[in-house]
C-alpha cells in the first residue's frame, strides 16, 4: 500500500451525461492540499455547497451510492471515488454543476484517463491507513460480506443471481493502481432487464442507455460492444466496492470477501468498519512531536543505530527512535503504540492500554542508551535497581506517540540515577526517578 498521500498534478474536465437525470454534467477535479481529503462541490448551487464522501453523509443506496447534506445531494459517486482509490488519490476537489458525475460509458475508464491527463502528484503527508485487527461481517438481504486482516487490500468476490444468462463468477484481485487500471476499471454497469423496468418507467434512469450499461434479459446480452472481459460482471462489482468502501474516510488494509453485494452490502460493510475503526484507531489527532528546534548536539538515531547500542529486542525493545540527545544530560526517545503490541492482547481485551511498568522500562532503555553508546561501555547491559516517585497520569492506548524524555542525574561508577517524564501529545502520562547500574 501506498505510504505517502497523492492529488493530481494538474485541473482536469469531463462533460457527459447523467445517469439518472439525463442530462448534460461538466465535472473539474482540482489538486488539493495534504490532509484536505476527497470533496465533492455543487457549483451550481448558491454558496458552492461541500459534500465529503463520508458514510456520515450517506444517502439512498438502492440502485447507486448517494451522498448528501442539508438537503444537498449527489448521486452515483461510486465509479469516481473507486477509480481515486484505485490510484491511492487521497485528496482532491471535485466540482460538478449537477447532482451527479457523468456516466461516461458505465466503466471508471473516462476517469482512469482523467488520471492520465492530470498526472499523480506524491506529497509530503503520511496516509493514515486503516487495517482492521478483527473480523468484519454483514448481511443485507442476499449480500454477505466478510472482511479478514491483511496488509493490503484484496477483494474476493462471488456473484450468483440463479438466472439464466449470468452464470456465477468470482475473482480475487490484490487492488494496486496497475491491477486496478486494467483488470477492473474497464468493466461496465450491469443490468437485469426486470429489475430496470421500474427505473424506467418511473423516469428514474432518464440516461440510462446501452451506451452506459451491458442490459441481461434473459439469455440475451444486450450491450453495444462485446463483453470487455468474459467475468465482466464480477469485475464491475469489484468496481462498485472499491468505490463505496472510501465512504470510510480512510485507506483501508483488509481482504474483503463477499458474496453478490451490492451498494446496501457494501454501505453497511463500511458503517460496521467505521465503527471498529472508532473502537481500535482513532484518528490521529494533530501532533507534532517535539522536534529539536536548533540542530542537535549530536545526530538523533533511527531503530538500526537504537539495536546496536541496545540489547533489547522484540517484544521488549520499547523505543522506536531516538529523537534528540544533548550531551551526557538529556536525551529524547519515541515510541510508536499500535494495536499490534503483543502486550495488548491481554491488557485488556477490548480495552487495550499500555501497561505502566513498561512505561518505566521505555525511559530505563532510552537512558541506557545514553549510557551504552559511550564505547567503554559497549556491549553492557544496564540493570534496573529502584525506581521511585512513579506516577501513572493518563492511559496510553493504541495510536498514542510516546515521547520519553529522560534527563540523568549524577553517576557514580557504574551507578546511573535518571528523572524520566512519558508524555502523548505534549500531556505528562507518566513520571518517576530510576536507578540502574551498567554490567
Ligand atoms: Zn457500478
Amino acid at each position: 500500500m501506498l505510504k505517502q498521500q497523492q492529488t493530481i498534478k494538474r485541473p482536469v474536465s469531463f462533460s457527459g451525461i447523467g445517469i439518472h437525470t439525463g442530462s448534460m454534467v461538466n465535472m473539474t477535479w482540482k489538486p488539493a492540499p495534504v490532509d484536505h481529503g476527497i470533496k465533492f462541490v455543487r457549483v451550481d448551487l448558491d454558496g458552492k455547497p461541500e459534500i465529503e464522501p463520508n458514510i456520515r453523509n450517506l444517502g439512498d443506496t438502492t440502485r447507486w451510492t448517494t451522498i448528501g447534506t442539508n438537503g444537498t445531494v449527489i448521486h452515483t459517486v461510486e465509479h469516481v471515488l473507486a477509480t481515486l482509490n484505485g490510484y491511492g488519490i487521497d485528496n482532491l476537489i471535485i466540482e460538478l454543476d449537477a447532482s451527479e458525475p457523468p456516466v461516461g460509458d458505465g466503466s471508471a475508464r473516462p476517469y482512469v484517463n482523467l488520471i492520465k491527463e492530470a498526472g499523480i502528484q506524491p506529497q509530503e503527508g503520511k496516509r493514515e491507513i486503516f487495517r482492521p485487527q478483527e473480523m468484519v461481517h454483514v448481511e443485507v438481504g442476499d449480500s454477505l460480506a466478510v472482511v479478514v486482516p491483511s496488509d493490503q487490500l484484496r477483494i474476493s468476490c462471488t456473484i450468483h443471481y440463479g438466472k439464466t444468462g449470468l452464470d456465477a463468477q468470482f475473482l480475487s484481485l490484490a487492488i494496486e493502481p496497475e491491477t486496478f487500471e486494467t483488470q477492473i476499471s474497464p468493466a461496465r454497469t450491469f443490468a437485469l432487464y426486470e429489475e430496470i423496468q421500474y427505473l424506467v418507467d418511473h423516469g428514474l434512469i432518464k440516461g440510462g442507455s446501452l451506451e452506459n450499461a451491458v442490459l441481461i434479459r434473459n439469455e440475451t446480452i444486450l450491450a453495444t460492444e462485446p463483453l470487455r472481459f468474459r467475468d465482466e460482471f464480477v469485475r464491475h462489482k469489484i468496481l462498485d466496492i472499491l468505490g463505496d468502501i472510501v465512504l470510510l474516510g480512510r485507506p483501508l488494509a483488509a481482504h474483503i470477501i463477499t458474496i453478490r453485494p451490492g451498494h446496501s452490502c457494501n454501505a453497511a460493510l463500511t458503517k460496521a468498519l467505521a465503527n471498529l475503526m472508532e473502537k481500535e484507531q482513532p484518528a490521529p489527532v494533530a501532533f507534532a512531536p517535539p522536534m529539536p528546534a536548533e540542530t542537535p548536539s549530536e545526530p538523533a538515531m533511527d531503530i538500526m543505530r537504537l539495536l546496536n547500542v541496545l540489547p533489547h529486542r522484540y517484544p521488549f525493545l520499547l523505543v522506536d527512535r531516538i529523537l534528540k540527545i544533548e550531551g551526557e544530560e538529556k536525551i529524547i526517545g519515541l515510541k510508536n503504540v499500535t494495536i499490534n503490541e503483543p502486550f495488548f492482547q491481554g491488557h485488556f481485551p477490548g480495552h487495550p492500554i499500555m501497561p505502566g511498568v513498561l512505561q518505566l522500562e521505555a525511559m530505563a532503555q532510552v537512558a541506557g542508551v545514553l549510557m551504552l553508546r559511550s564505547g567503554e561501555n559497549a556491549g553492557k547491559v544496564a540493570y534496573f535497581m529502584s525506581a521511585n516517585n512513579v506516577k501513572w497520569r493518563k492511559p496510553v492506548r493504541p495510536g498514542d506517540q510516546l515521547i520519553i524524555e529522560v534527563e540523568m542525574g549524577r553517576a557514580r561508577a557504574r551507578i546511573a540515577k535518571a528523572k524520566g517524564v512519558c508524555k502523548v501529545a505534549g500531556e505528562v502520562v507518566s513520571e518517576a526517578e530510576v536507578m540502574f547500574s551498567v554490567v
